[in-house]
C-alpha cells in the first residue's frame, strides 16, 4: 500500500477521465500514480510474486481473498498459481481499472472484483484457503489496513488458512544525521534573521520518512515488535516496547530511526524482504524521528535505554501518536511525543 495516499472514502462511480483534484482527495487510490509507485517497487512487487508463484503447490485449486486488490496485480499472481477462485476487494474506483485488466488478462473466469468496503461488503465466496494483502504503510502502521486484514481473517478465512505474508517486525535503532537535522530543525531557529523556534517544536513532533545511509547507522538495531497475522488482535496494534540500542562506535547520535520487515513463513522457501537502510531500496523509506537539543555523544559498547508506545490516534484511527522515552549514556532522562497524521 502507498502512504501519501488518503484513505479512499466511499468513492461514487466516476470515470477517470471526470475526476478532479476534489475527488482525488476523497479517493486517492483512484489515480494510477499510487499504483504505478507500488508495481515500480520490485522489492514490494516482486517479493509477493515470488511468494505466490513459487508456491504453486500451496495455490492450486484453492479459493483466495485479495484485500485491497488494487489494480489488481496480487489477484492475478494467485490465478496464474493454480487457484481455483480469486476475490478481489477494494474501495477505490481503481477497481474499475482492475477490471479491465483481469479481462484484457483472460482471468475473467478466475478472479472476481468486488468494488467496496471489506468491512460492509457481500462476498460471493463465504470461506477462503487463503488471505493476501499488501497492506503496510509508513512505519509499517501509518495509515494501516491492518485492522481490515484481520477482521478479513476473522471473518473469512478457513481454520488452517494462509495468509500471505504472516510475520512482520519493526526495529529501532540511532542514527549520527547532524547536517539533516539542521535542516530541518534547526532551519526554523533563524528564518532569514527571523526567530521561527515555535515550528521547531512542531517540526521535531513530526517523523520524517525519508531514506537513510547504512553508515550513519551508530547502534545495532533492536526489535521493537513482531507481528504474527495468524494470531495478532487489533489490540496488539496498540503497544509498548522497552529497547536498548549498542553504541557500535564514538560518535553523536541525532535521532532513532525505524523500519519494518516483512516475511511469509508459509513459503516453500522462505520469502522475505527488509525496508531497513541495510537493505534494497523501497517505496516506504525508512522513518526517522528527531531528538530535541544538542546530539548525544555516545562510545562502542554505550547503551541508550528507552521505551517506545505506538497507538492509534483518538480522533483519527489512521493517525498514529507515537512515545519515545530514553536515557543517554550519561544518564540524561528525555520524553517526546510524535506523531504521523
Ligand atoms: N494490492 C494492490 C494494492 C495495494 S494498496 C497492490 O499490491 O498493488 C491498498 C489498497 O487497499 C488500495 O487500493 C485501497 O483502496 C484498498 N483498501 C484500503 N482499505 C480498504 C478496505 N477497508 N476495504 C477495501 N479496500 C481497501
Amino acid at each position: 500500500m502507498s502512504h501519501s495516499a488518503s484513505s479512499a472514502t466511499g468513492a461514487h462511480n466516476i470515470a477517470p477521465e471526470s475526476m478532479t483534484s476534489r475527488d482525488y482527495y476523497a479517493d486517492s487510490y483512484a489515480h494510477f500514480g499510487i499504483h504505478e509507485e507500488m508495481l515500480k517497487d520490485t522489492v514490494r512487487t516482486g517479493s509477493y510474486k515470488a511468494a505466490i508463484m513459487n508456491n504453486p503447490h500451496l495455490f492450486k485449486g484453492k479459493t483466495v481473498l485479495d484485500v485491497g486488490c488494487g489494480t489488481g496485480i496480487l489477484s492475478m499472481f494467485a490465478a496464474k498459481a493454480g487457484a481455483s477462485h480469486v476475490v478481489g476487494i477494494d474501495m477505490s474506483n481503481i477497481i474499475d481499472q482492475a477490471q479491465k485488466i483481469v479481462e484484457a488478462n483472460g482471468f475473467s473466469g478466475t478472479i472476481t472484483l468486488v468494488k467496496g468496503k471489506l468491512e460492509e461488503a457481500v462476498l460471493p465466496i463465504q470461506q477462503f484457503d487463503i488471505i493476501i494483502s499488501e497492506w503496510m504503510g509508513y512505519f509499517l502502521l501509518y495509515e494501516s489496513m491492518l485492522d481490515t486484514v484481520l477482521l478479513a481473517r476473522d471473518k473469512y478465512l478457513k481454520p488452517d488458512g494462509l495468509i500471505f505474508p504472516d510475520h512482520a517486525s519493526m526495529f529501532l535503532a540511532a542514527i549520527e544525521d547532524e547536517e539533516y537535522k539542521e535542516e530541518k530543525i534547526n532551519f526554523w531557529d533563524n528564518v532569514y534573521g527571523f526567530d521561527y523556534s515555535c515550528i521547531k517544536d512542531i517540526a521535531l513532533r513530526e517523523p520524517l520518512v525519508d531514506t537513510v545511509e547504512l553508515k550513519s547507522v551508530v547502534t545495532d538495531p533492536c526489535v521493537i515488535k513482531t507481528i504474527d497475522l495468524r494470531t495478532a488482535k487489533k489490540e496488539d496494534l496498540t503497544f509498548t516496547a522497552p529497547f536498548s540500542l549498542l553504541a557500535t562506535r564514538n560518535d553523536y547520535v541525532h535521532a532513532f530511526l525505524a523500519w519494518f520487515d516483512v516475511s511469509f513463513e508459509c513459503t516453500h522457501s522462505k520469502v522475505k524482504f527488509s525496508t531497513g537502510p541495510h537493505a534494497k531500496y523501497t517505496h516506504w523509506k525508512q522513518t526517522v524521528f528527531y531528538t530535541p537539543g544538542n546530539a548525544i555523544p555516545v562510545s562502542t559498547e554505550d547503551k541508550i535505554t528507552g521505551e517506545i508506545s505506538v497507538a492509534p490516534n483518538a480522533r483519527n484511527n489512521r493517525d498514529l501518536d507515537i512515545r519515545i522515552s530514553w536515557e543517554t549514556p550519561l544518564g540524561e532522562k528525555e520524553v517526546i511525543d510524535y506523531k504521523m497524521s
